[in-house]
């Protein structure tokens, strides 16, 4: 696109006069006016292309414009724009069919939503119906959306200003092996202690009190913290000795992100309940939902189910969905992720890793990867305090505007820089991308001790 100073200018004062934005200070946000975006790449109104390494929020699995999901959208606004969803419908059928025989297990039946957050509010809702019990486990360090109990489930800063919204919730720590926080020294260790600590939560909460534990599989915003071998396997095995409900939150990491259509499947462990969103029709109309086992479902064929929503399973959501499953299995995008994560990003965060000693640790899976940039690589200090904002957060801003600058969008949460380009990016764009994080990593390089 050329540029364009007046549409830029008009965008931006009524942006500024009309949009209340979230999790932000309003006067304290300059939102950038964004005039069009194709493949992994988005532009200004000035003419400046960014690569996009968040895939926007992490949810533009397939990248801007991807014609096939434009076309079944326009197919679909054509044939029939909306349905409500009492009523059955073609792709509102075809997308929860090619759901269920991509989700593990016996979980072959979808509840939709409109996103995340509303999948885990029902989600839980289920849990809570089945077991006829209130408490829910979370782990610190996790998001699981803004709404009242997802943001109670959140073990985030986001919690804090929304407390209490629903009481019956307790959280416990996962495994993290970088700060550990059971002191060990290797990943068997992690997995063996994190699971005692929950275990020891469970019996200290009362297991009859507690209708589920919701995971992350990955922990996406909150560091993508991939869990040692073992781990999952073993919350599977406390929820079936405690008559727990497993809800697997794959809305971030569902559907493509790491390789897999659901993460779970790489970690060889079945929930109950996989929460998804994102990835499943990269957010080109708002999609969520729940897919449920045959055990949970069955609860439901004579009590009635009590939730719903206007728009659950909208036919536009759902034909840019079954749009996606045709671009993965005809693009071969889950082998491409494991190709392009496993040879070219990688080996190259490795490289990374070893030249700039602000990169405490990497980490991650497929498309996506965590650096975590620290102060102190001895003492593991974070190169910006927990939380930090304003003056604190500025070497991490320094780093952002570096990577901007450059052409390239980054994910930044607290200390660490996240990679998660879309799953359709070129090699020489993703190598391009990390070639100016490389660059930009010198200015964290700078405030090391
Ligand atoms: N769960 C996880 C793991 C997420 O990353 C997010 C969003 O970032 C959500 C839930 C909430 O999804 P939504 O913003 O669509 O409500």
């Amino acid at each position: 696109p050329l540029p364009d100073a007046a549409a830029e200018a008009q965008v931006r004062a009524e942006d500024r006069a009309h949009v209340f934005h979230s999790w932000s200070a309003q006067a304290l946000i300059d939102p950038l006016p964004i005039a069009a975006g194709e493949g992994s790449t988005f532009w200004d109104y000035q003419g400046n292309a960014y690569l996009d390494f968040s895939s926007q929020l992490v949810n533009l699995n397939l990248g801007h414009q991807h014609p096939d999901l434009v076309a079944a959208i326009q197919q679909q606004a054509g044939r029939l724009a909306t349905i409500q969803p009492s009523m059955a419908s073609d792709v509102r059928s075809e997308l929860a069919r090619r759901i269920a025989e991509v989700a593990p297990g016996d979980l072959d039946k979808v509840f939709f939503t409109n996103g995340g957050a509303d999948a885990n509010e029902y989600a839980v809702r289920m849990a809570r119906a089945v077991t006829g019990r209130r408490k829910v486990l979370s782990m610190y360090r996790s998001y699981h959306g803004g709404t009242a109990t997802a943001i109670s489930l959140t073990g985030d800063p986001r919690r804090w200003a929304n407390e209490p919204s629903d009481g019956s919730v307790a959280h416990f720590m996962g495994p993290y092996a970088y700060r550990s926080p059971f002191h060990s020294e290797t990943p068997e260790q992690e997995a063996e202690r994190a699971l005692a600590h929950l275990e020891q939560l469970i019996v200290l909460e009362g297991a009859n009190t507690i209708a589920a534990i919701i995971i992350e599989t990955i922990v996406g915003t909150n560091g993508v913290l991939v869990p040692p071998p073992g781990y999952l396997q073993g919350v599977r095995a406390l929820c079936d000795k405690y008559g727990i409900v497993y809800i697997a939150d794959e809305v971030m990491v569902g559907f493509g992100r790491i390789g897999e259509w659901f993460a779970v499947n790489a970690f060889d462990v079945v929930p109950d309940l996989i929460t998804f969103a994102k990835g499943v029709n990269s957010g080109y109309v708002p999609l969520g939902g729940v897919v449920i086992s045959q055990r949970i479902a069955a609860h439901f064929d004579t009590v009635s189910f009590q939730g719903g929503l206007t728009y659950s399973g909208h036919p536009l959501a759902c034909a840019a969905g079954v749009a996606t499953f045709e671009v993965f299995e005809r693009d071969g995008i889950l082998e491409r992720v494991r190709d392009l994560g496993s040879r070219v990003v990688e080996p190259r965060l490795r490289e990374i890793a070893v030249k700039h000693p602000s990169v405490g640790e990497i980490r991650g899976a497929g498309l996506f990867w965590a650096i975590e940039l620290v102060r102190d690589p001895a003492t593991h200090e974070p190169l910006v305090p927990f939380n930090a904002g304003g003056a604190d957060a500025a070497p991490m801003a320094a780093v952002a505007a570096a990577c901007k600058q450059a052409g390239l969008w980054p994910f930044i949460h607290f200390n660490r820089m996240h990679v998660a380009p879309p799953l359709v990016i070129t090699e020489e764009e993703l190598v391009r991308g990390l070639d100016i994080i490389d660059e930009a990593l010198t200015i964290a390089d700078g405030y090391v001790v």
